[in-house]
């Protein structure tokens, strides 16, 4: 097998290893109820893309980010949060770092809610720092309706923060972290369409939202495979050439 962990490599087999692109996973460090991990969002977003770097060229993949902006999630024990400010500046540092080293082509890959805006900020003012970097930022539960059959879930589209979806990913790929036995959540009613600025505590009485006791490992191996074969087949053309738009007169 490939090795594609940057932290495993040195710098001979670095060299050796012609890498021309890199995926930065980030996740938080925050409660994700009593059945999952603090880590959850950095240990998924982690193994994803070694999956998906593992099945390309020349793609290596960072240390995860073990924190992130979770302010909204500090009600509950033991979070650990970066501010917005922070998130930005860390993510800015490595962009600018792997730039430095010849490596234009990254794909963000994100495994937390508070990352969202983070990303996107540090990832825009890189590109416009640096026109030749292509910068990507993948939220990986985004996949979940696009590639998998709304059927498969029982409760709110599988939705949630350590919902069903989660979970379901969880037993998937950590499941010795796991334990169902603590699995609770509760649905909320907000808009599906309006950006509602909460805070996590408004939504539940619990470390989660939506309904994490019906995660499975079945659905969350479908729901794996479903990201690392969208995430190879869109790496392949990224590492092959970054981000080419060929507009079209029209
Ligand atoms: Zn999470």
């Amino acid at each position: 097998m490939r090795q594609v962990r940057l932290e495993h490599l040195n710098t001979k087999s670095f060299g050796e290893g012609g890498f021309t692109t890199a995926i930065v996973p980030i996740g938080a460090c925050e409660s994700h109820g009593d059945h999952m991990p603090f880590g959850t969002d950095a240990l998924t977003a982690h193994a994803l893309a070694i999956c998906t770097a593992e099945k390309l060229s020349s793609t290596v993949v960072l240390p995860p980010l073990n924190f992130g902006m979770s302010d909204h999630y500090r009600h509950k024990p033991i979070c650990i949060s970066l501010s917005n400010d922070t998130q930005i500046r860390v993510l800015k540092d490595i962009l600018e770092s792997l730039h430095r080293w010849g490596i234009h082509r990254v794909l963000i890959l994100n495994g937390h809610d508070g990352n969202i805006p983070c990303a996107e900020i540090a990832a825009r003012d890189l590109k416009v720092a640096h026109p030749e970097m292509s910068l990507a930022v993948f939220d990986w539960w985004v996949v979940v309706p696009h590639m998998l059959p709304k059927e498969m879930f029982e409760v709110w589209n599988g939705w949630g923060h350590a919902g069903e979806v989660e979970t379901s990913i969880g037993l998937s790929l950590f499941p010795e972290l796991m334990d169902m036995s603590g699995a609770r959540g509760m649905v909320p009613k907000v808009d599906p369409l309006v950006k509602e600025i909460w805070l996590f505590d408004e939504l539940t009485r619990h470390g989660a939202t939506g309904a994490p006791k019906k995660g499975t490992k079945e659905k969350g191996d479908k729901i794996a495979e479903a990201v690392v074969r969208y995430l190879v087949d869109y790496m392949t053309r990224f590492e092959a050439q970054g981000l080419r738009h060929d507009p079209e007169e029209a």
